[in-house]
């Protein structure tokens, strides 16, 4: 097993990566690890996937309990006993696929969301789902959100946090314009597995942004862009008694 180690750079995630380097016995491989331990935060664990996307991976928090981040960093020792042993499960978490043809035509993986935004103009785009027509929508831009990425941006825009283990995307528009002569759906809208959704350029544009989790693209001359969820996933090692409405609880109420 070869690691690595993506880590802040705060005093306590320094020492819990000094400890982990002390104790565990892998190899360290900056290129090509089998295992990558991230130490920080949810936005660490983001960031870590893009580098290794097919690593596999554990997160450990030293601020509070992430989504990814699931490990707390007082237990590191006995994390350095399960990865010695290799006694633990893998879970999966699936992306979201986004192919986006402007002048050229690229492939985006997202582990929280994708969004395309136009500032300082609106965004006007036709949305299909599976190719049917479903509306035209216009505003700020459109987000869309795998499950693990509904607690993320999606949720500051209004959309649902949906559980983990429910294989699906989710569509929401950012600050979206509604009146009298136009009108679109307006709500978060939520789409199994098997699902495609084209958003198509309803006018000319030049320049666009496209973010793909932490990453941001200029897009030139955008033509469309297709979005799927679950064609392919990251691995991640499972942790052990914790649920979802406890992470939920935990990161936004009382
Ligand atoms: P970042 O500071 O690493 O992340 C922004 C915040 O989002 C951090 O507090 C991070 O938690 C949290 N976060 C990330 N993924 C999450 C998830 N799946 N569930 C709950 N919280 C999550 O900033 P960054 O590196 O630019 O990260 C990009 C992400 O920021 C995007 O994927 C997007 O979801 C999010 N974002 C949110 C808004 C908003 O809410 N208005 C606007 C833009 C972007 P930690 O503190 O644990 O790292
Ligand atoms: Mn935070």
């Amino acid at each position: 097993m070869r690691y690595w180690i993506m880590s802040k750079t705060d005093d306590l995630s320094k020492r819990v990566k000094e400890r982990i380097i002390e104790k565990l016995p892998f190899r360290k491989d900056k290129i090509n690890p089998d295992l990558v331990i991230t130490i920080g935060g949810d936005g660490t664990f983001l960031r870590a996937c893009h580098h290794y996307p097919n690593a596999l991976f554990l997160g450990i928090h030293t601020g509070h309990l992430g989504f990814y981040a699931n490990f707390n960093y007082k237990d590191i020792d006995k994390v350095i006993d399960f990865l010695i042993k290799g006694a633990y499960n893998i879970s999966k978490i699936p992306l979201l696929s986004c192919e986006v043809t402007d002048n050229s035509f690229n492939k985006y993986y997202a582990l929280n969301e994708i969004t395309l935004v136009a500032l300082p103009r609106t965004l006007i785009v036709d949305a299909y789902i599976n190719e049917n027509f479903l509306e035209e929508i216009r505003g700020t831009g459109v987000c869309i959100s795998t499950p693990s990425g509904s607690t993320a941006y999606n949720k500051s825009i209004g959309g649902a946090i949906i559980d983990h283990s429910i294989l699906s995307m989710q569509l929401v528009e950012i600050a979206g314009i509604n009146s009298n002569s136009f009108s679109t759906l307006g709500s978060p809208l939520v789409l199994g597995a098997d699902n495609e959704i084209t958003l198509e350029a309803a006018s000319l544009y030049k320049k666009l942004y496209l973010t793909v989790d932490n990453q941001c693209y200029e897009l030139n001359n955008f033509k469309s862009l297709k979005c799927k969820i679950g064609e392919t996933h990251i691995k991640v090692i499972k942790t052990e008694n914790i649920n979802f409405l406890d992470r939920v609880k935990r990161a936004f109420l009382k």
